[in-house]
């Protein structure tokens, strides 16, 4: 299970994406982040936060 929480990376944002399948997680906070916050993660960087989170 992976899971974006958009406040964890500084947002005072109340988004969450999280489901099973780790790319469509990423490409859906990616999308969130990019839209809403005119910042764009590459996927390398989004997958980071992953392992680094869920070790
Ligand atoms: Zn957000």
């Amino acid at each position: 299970m992976a899971k974006f929480t958009c406040r964890d990376y500084g947002f005072d944002c109340d988004f969450i994406a999280e489901g099973d399948n780790i790319a469509k997680v990423i490409e859906e906070y990616g999308k969130h982040s990019c839209d809403e916050h005119g910042i764009e993660y590459s996927k390398e960087a989004l997958m980071q936060f992953i392992l680094r989170k869920h070790g």
